[in-house]
């Protein structure tokens, strides 16, 4: 069993030796908004430190924070606002189901199922399906016809599921997989709710991704390992079961979805070229996985040059945006409320009327980025950069973008 705290073993395979890749520096829970009153409270930050299996070769957070300070009840992210996760989970479901792997009738079951969004193809398909998730977004799936277990997905919830709807045809584990301590006992939880036919589909950000885009912020505390094909191969093979398959995919900035059966089966082969192409960006490489490092060092350093550049002309920058991975950004480099005025969100976001954590950056509705024209509007969100742009001018916003990675380039 992984404890939290410092982690002192490789959560796959044990070994004692992990070596220091990246350091973002102790940063606060990414979705831990602030209240106005709570800004006056202290403010809890723990270690964001990028280790590496020197035997697996796994990368993995240097520290695990206690699952229910990460996920609290209020966990403000609703799958079911995101318009390009709706596209992904039709698709696997009908991707899925085409393939014969689940029928009317079979029970799918989704970890960390949140609003429930998974779900709703696969029931549409006929599908018997159920939820575990420890948010109160648990609440919102149940409304709208999700059954959802409001609980960290755990033994317990696999027997009260085996027991209540039978073995599942179908898991999914979308953005959680890399997100669960311990995952040993993940695994084996998983298994037991799993048949012969069954398949676990599991989709994670993908660290040939995140290395190719220079994309380091996506290191937050959820995700507590980050995926290469090579050690996951290691860690279902040590449980009995087989990573079949994986292809990329677009969520998130870059993601991989794997797919893993009971018993011994062959990779397919366009995995085992994904593991080449793995090999050749170096993920393998303790050096080049260094470079990389120094490529995020530099674009800090950059960023905040280019921003504070701005600032002495007497321009004002806004935010555009604000997520979990924009607060690693805005921490990481160093980027707070001197620098940028505020940041703008969707109306309806829950994070309006509150600050980002340690950064304390006032979220407010982007209508007021309309009314304001700052001279420049940081994309916060630059992995879908071009379709913000686009939107925001035709909304009316006539200033300039800055785009912050991988390198910062202003676009007007
Ligand atoms: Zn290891």
């Amino acid at each position: 069993m992984q404890h939290t705290g410092v982690v002192k073993q490789c959560q796959i395979c044990g070994h004692k030796k992990l070596d220091e890749i990246l350091s973002l520096g102790h940063q606060p829970i990414v979705q831990e908004y602030l209240t106005a009153e709570q800004l006056k409270e202290k403010e809890d930050t723990y270690p964001l430190v990028l280790m590496r299996c020197s035997k697996c070769q796994l990368l993995q957070l240097s520290y695990v924070i206690e699952p229910r300070k990460v996920f609290p009840r209020a966990y403000p992210y609703r799958t079911g606002l995101t318009l390009m996760l709706i596209r992904n989970f039709e698709e696997l479901a009908q991707s899925l189901y085409s393939s014969g792997h689940f029928k009317k009738g079979d029970l799918v079951v989704d970890i960390g199922s949140n609003d429930g969004t998974l779900l709703k193809p696969f029931k549409a398909r006929g599908a018997r399906v159920v939820g575990v998730e420890p948010t109160d977004a648990a609440a919102v799936a149940n409304k709208s016809g999700i059954k959802t277990l409001q609980e960290f997905f755990s033994a317990t919830s696999v027997k009260k599921i085996k027991k209540q709807y039978g073995v599942a045809r179908v898991i999914t584990a979308t953005n959680v997989f890399a997100h669960i301590n311990d995952p040993s006992s993940l695994v084996r939880n998983i298994k037991a709710l799993m048949g012969k036919e069954s398949v676990f589909v599991s989709e994670s950000q993908y660290l040939l991704d995140i290395v190719e885009k220079t994309e380091f912020d996506t290191i937050y505390h959820e995700h507590l390992r980050f995926y290469a094909l090579k050690p996951l191969v290691k860690l279902f093979a040590t449980h009995g079961m087989s990573l079949v398959d994986a292809e990329r995919i677009h969520a998130a900035g870059g993601s991989i979805r794997v797919y893993a059966a009971v018993g011994k089966h062959p990779l397919s082969a366009r995995a085992k070229k994904l593991i080449r192409a793995e090999e050749r960006a170096g993920l393998y490489n303790e050096k080049k996985l260094r470079a990389f490092a120094h490529k995020a060092y530099r674009a800090k350093t950059d960023l905040l040059a280019l921003l504070l550049k701005c600032k002495k002309e007497g321009k004002s920058i806004a935010g555009l945006t604000s997520s979990a991975r924009s607060n690693t950004l805005l921490g990481f480099c160093g980027i707070d409320n001197t620098i940028l005025d505020y940041s703008g969100e969707k109306k309806g976001s829950p994070k309006i009327g509150l600050y980002t954590p340690g950064t304390h950056i006032p979220v407010v509705d982007e209508a007021r980025i309309l009314k304001d024209q700052p001279d420049y509007l940081l994309v916060l969100s630059w992995h879908i950069g071009p379709e913000l742009i686009k939107i925001m001018k035709k909304l009316g916003y006539k200033g300039k973008f800055i785009l912050p990675l991988p390198t910062p380039k202003i676009v007007s």
